[in-house]
């Protein structure tokens, strides 16, 4: 058997099998628990450690949960998880700031053999490292991630205005509610019309103004596809641009008096379908009360398929 040595002078990620000696037990608890052991051992500066011949493979204690129990509530948050799963999407490199700090940011989707799918955040030297990897490999290519130590997300805030992000396929764009709305161009609100004898009118109730200027901009109705089902989601003004790459008044024709042409207009919309990506969701009051179906977008994060 090797010599002890202190923490300090080990090697990481070469010599991987140790014992310990002086060692402080402490009491397991909190809602980032690495496991389901009612203590804890802590390394103190005179813990001294040892390589060791063998190690028994339970002792890696990594113990991979369902997909299907994490999506169905069954395990308890406060424990730290392990996934192992191929990955099926990647969104772009993101900046956010974590408590006032910016941290790099990377989405995941992740799916299973029976097509269970998770969608999994990392962050800071996480989120560079798979980043980096996945961009070094060929696409086409099955990629298996393993995430030990994942923290459940549990969504906090008003069970009135809940967010998500679903990584899902525009299928198509339903045009019975319209694709556009004409708003008032200085405070953006949907105008009104008001019916008159000779033209059109339109009422901007915030501004209290008939005789508004008015914009058109986007309300895309989009039918999208993810692994289990079908949903709609509302695209407005600034991602459908961000996306189509022109502006709505645009397309809509530069005077509001002209008649817009739907064969056009169709044809530039309709290079969304087939598009995936991660959409950020919030499910609103409208959405429970109503029973509205349809959900607004507020961030639109391209992916890379695999
Ligand atoms: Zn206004």
């Amino acid at each position: 058997m090797s010599t002890f040595k202190t923490v300090a002078e080990l090697v990481p990620f070469k010599e991987i099998c140790h014992i310990y000696v002086q060692i402080i037990l402490i009491q397991s608890g909190g809602a980032y628990r690495t496991s389901k052991h009612a203590y804890l051992i802590e390394f103190v500066c005179n813990t001294r450690v040892c390589v060791c011949d063998f190690l028994p493979r339970a002792l890696t204690g990594f113990q991979p949960v369902a997909f299907r129990d994490i999506l169905d509530g069954l395990v308890n948050t406060e424990y730290l998880v392990d996934v192992i799963d191929q990955i099926v999407g990647v969104s772009h490199f993101e900046i956010v700031s974590l408590n006032g700090k910016d941290t790099e940011k990377i989405t995941l989707e992740l799916q299973n053999q029976l097509s269970d799918r998770l969608t999994v955040h990392l962050l800071g030297k996480y989120a560079i490292f798979v980043h980096d990897a996945t961009q070094n490999l060929i696409q086409k290519k099955c990629i298996i991630c393993v995430i030990r130590f994942a923290k459940i997300g549990v969504f906090k805030g008003n069970l009135h205005q809940q967010r998500y992000i679903v990584m899902c396929t525009i299928a198509a764009i339903d045009y019975d509610m319209g694709w556009y709305y004409m708003s008032c161009k200085i405070c953006w609100k949907r105008v009104l019309l008001v019916p008159s004898d000779h033209m059109k009118n339109y009422y901007c109730a915030k501004c209290n103004n008939y005789r508004s200027e008015l914009l058109p901009r986007y309300n895309l109705q989009l039918v999208v596809l993810d692994n289990t089902g079908h949903s709609k989601f509302l695209l407005l003004d600034n991602l459908a641009e961000e996306l189509l790459g022109i502006p709505c008044v645009a397309l809509y024709g530069s005077s509001s008096d002209q008649i817009e042409d739907p064969v056009v207009v169709h044809s530039v919309l309709s290079k969304l379908v087939g598009g995936t990506y991660f959409c950020k969701i919030v499910i609103e009051e409208q959405n429970f009360m109503f029973n509205c179906q349809t959900f607004k977008v507020l961030e639109i994060i391209p992916t890379y398929e695999f």
